[in-house]
C-alpha cells in the first residue's frame, strides 16, 4: 500500500516535471509553427509585411506575387508593363 503512494508521488512530479519542460519548450517552438500557418510576406512595391492569406496574388510568369491590396497589385502591373515595353523597345 506504501508503495502505492510512492509511484504515486513519483508518477505526479514526473508528470509536473514533463509538463513544466514542455511550457518552456513550447515558446522556441510555437513561433515557428505561427510562422508557418500565418506566413508574413511583403509587399514588393510597398514593402508591407501582411499575413500570406490576407495578400492579393498576381500570376507573373509562372510566379505568384502577393501585394497588401488590390491598389498596390494595380500599381505593380502598371511598372511591369512599362519595364516589358522598354525592355522590347530595346531589342527591336
Ligand atoms: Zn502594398
Amino acid at each position: 500500500m506504501f508503495k502505492i503512494i510512492i509511484f504515486a508521488v513519483i508518477g505526479y512530479v514526473l508528470y509536473r516535471a514533463v509538463t513544466k519542460k514542455r511550457i518552456v519548450v513550447r515558446p522556441d517552438t510555437s513561433p515557428d509553427a505561427y510562422r508557418e500557418a500565418d506566413e508574413m510576406v511583403q509587399d514588393p512595391l510597398c514593402k508591407t509585411y501582411f499575413p500570406r492569406e490576407q495578400g492579393v496574388a498576381l500570376e507573373h510568369q509562372d510566379e505568384v506575387v502577393l501585394f497588401c491590396s488590390m491598389d498596390c497589385l494595380e500599381k505593380y502591373k502598371i511598372a511591369l508593363d512599362a519595364k516589358s515595353n522598354d525592355a522590347t523597345d530595346g531589342r527591336s
